[in-house]
């Protein structure tokens, strides 16, 4: 930090470390995992990292925070791909991890729910349902390092969503520290309230713009008494689609993931990760990871997954499968597709797209910009996979064979950007998913979105925080 930024910031630095000790309040060292995010595509640097151990810290940093006009990033685990939970390189801005908020507050086993700090780890959750004899449903590559926090404020979906819903789904109370310091607390845990204007809601998918996120009442499920996981190869992305069709007809509600990937896909994790089995990758351009959970026996889900795959393979929108035959080769599926994400960091720097269709338009949004990339960029390489069951694709393109990656996204990111999206546009689709706009996406949202929703949105935005203290020029993108 220079000396004027210290003689100016003096007050505040003095009031955050009276609030939650001055060993939280960390302006030395190295600060990279705070102030750079996941994919390494932004690196800022904050005023100080700040690390407050309850709710009621939270808001007195607020507090401090709002008095001196300083500006704040909310940060849980850190995983978010949308560059939203960094600092700006400013020196300005006070980063706010969330996680030493990490304390399960209890389970009400009778109401089937979990509250939790919004710093909990997503792997501790599931796991400390699992201790009680639940299933927290909620589940993506990232969950040993991404908070409960964190997954709200992006409304983060995954590999369940098909079945029990995206983490606002999921969600059944919130506690939120607001903009102004003061402390709403939301935890009712009902299933039914319809006392005026739905503030939890409003406040999922916020993405820090709006409050600060400090706990939340989560929904728990009966344990499955099996899960069975079966890998297919499917002729075409028509092909999965039909496999979708059959498999919700045959499993009902068992039917608990449906993931697709492409045949680049797995290569990477073949190339990358030598060590772990791919099945069927090098003979079909799709395959689709199924998942059937099933509440009688592993017989009785053994019994409706070989009547899926037989009905399938006789209609010819698959060409082969495997069923795992224990629970340590079901989990050897599911590590490959979630391997695909880090596979493709190794490959090098790439452009993602986390879009959603409805699902009947995917197969002809696929083959037009396939084949739009590929007569623009010559030697384009698509990593295509993601949650065919909810319609969400992770369509991600990288950079040509040898091609620097760097250059690449330099060079042609704009230009792709705007060809997907307006593909996306034309059948229906939505620019982000599931991994938020933060600031990647901040400047496309007014091409995609309504004007009338925009204006909503900043009216929102005005009401709740009319400072624009909390996470400014994320989602959405200043006046030019
Ligand atoms: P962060 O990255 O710390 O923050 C994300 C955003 O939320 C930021 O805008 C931040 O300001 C805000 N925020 C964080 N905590 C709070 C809080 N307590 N109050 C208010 N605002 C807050 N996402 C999916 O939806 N599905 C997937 O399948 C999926 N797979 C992934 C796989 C990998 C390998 C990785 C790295 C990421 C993946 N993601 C996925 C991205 C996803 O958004 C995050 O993993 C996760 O939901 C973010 O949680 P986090 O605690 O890391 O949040
Ligand atoms: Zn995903």
């Amino acid at each position: 930090m220079n000396p004027t930024t210290m003689t100016s910031h003096a007050p505040v630095l003095d009031a955050l470390r009276q609030a939650i000790g001055a060993v939280h309040v960390l302006t030395e060292g190295d600060l990279t995992s705070y102030e750079q995010d996941w994919r390494r595509r932004a690196h800022g640097r904050a005023l100080a990292v700040l690390r407050p151990g309850s709710t009621d810290e939270v808001a007195a940093v607020v507090r401090a925070c709002a008095a001196h006009g300083v500006t704040i990033v909310p940060q849980g685990g850190n995983t978010g791909l949308a560059v939203g939970s960094v600092p700006d390189d400013s020196g300005t801005q006070v980063l706010l991890s969330l996680r030493r908020l990490d304390q399960v507050r209890g389970i009400d086993a009778a109401n089937l729910t979990l509250t939790a700090g919004a710093g909990c780890i997503l792997q501790n959750l599931q796991s400390a349902a699992a201790d009680a004899g639940f299933l927290f449903p909620l589940s993506l590559a990232a969950e040993g390092s991404c908070t409960l926090g964190g997954n709200l404020a992006t409304n983060a979906g995954g590999t369940q969503v098909l079945r029990y819903g995206n983490a606002r789904e999921l969600c059944l109370g919130l506690e939120v520290v607001t903009a102004q310091g003061e402390v709403w607390d939301g935890l009712s845990g009902l299933r039914k309230d319809n006392t005026g204007y739905d503030l939890r809601d409003l406040f999922i998918g916020s993405e820090g713009t709006l409050a600060v996120i400090t706990a939340a009442t989560m929904k728990l499920y009966p344990l499955p008494a099996a899960k069975l996981t079966a890998w297919a190869a499917v002729p075409s992305m028509q092909a999965a689609v039909d496999l979708l069709g059959l498999a919700h007809r045959h499993l009902g509600a068992g039917l608990t993931g449906f993931e697709v990937m492409n045949q680049f896909s797995l290569s990477l994790v073949a190339k990358h990760y030598p060590q772990q089995r791919v099945p069927l990758w090098q003979e079909t351009p799709w395959c689709v990871l199924l998942e059937n959970s099933d509440h009688e026996s592993e017989d009785h889900a053994r019994a409706l997954f070989e009547r899926l795959l037989e009905a399938a393979l006789e209609s010819g929108c698959v060409t082969d499968a495997v069923v795992a035959e224990s629970l340590a080769q079901a989990k050897a599926l599911w590590h490959v597709r979630e391997s695909i994400p880090l596979a493709q960091a190794e490959e090098g720097l790439n452009i993602k797209h986390d879009i959603s269709l409805p699902i009947s338009r995917i197969p002809a949004f696929v083959a037009e910009t396939d084949a739009l990339l590929a007569r623009q960029i010559r030697g384009v390489r698509l990593v295509d996979f993601g949650h065919l069951g909810d319609g969400n694709l992770h369509y991600n393109v990288q950079a040509p064979e040898g091609q620097d990656a760097a250059a690449f996204l330099r060079e042609e990111e704009e230009r792709i950007n705007t060809l997907v999206f307006d593909a996306v546009a034309r059948h229906g689709g939505s620019i982000s998913a599931e991994h938020g706009i933060g600031s990647l996406k901040a400047a496309k949202l007014p091409h995609y979105k309504s004007p009338v929703a925009l204006a909503m949105m900043h009216a929102i935005k005005q009401a709740l925080d009319p400072q624009g203290l909390m996470n400014p020029g994320r989602v959405l993108a200043p006046p030019p």
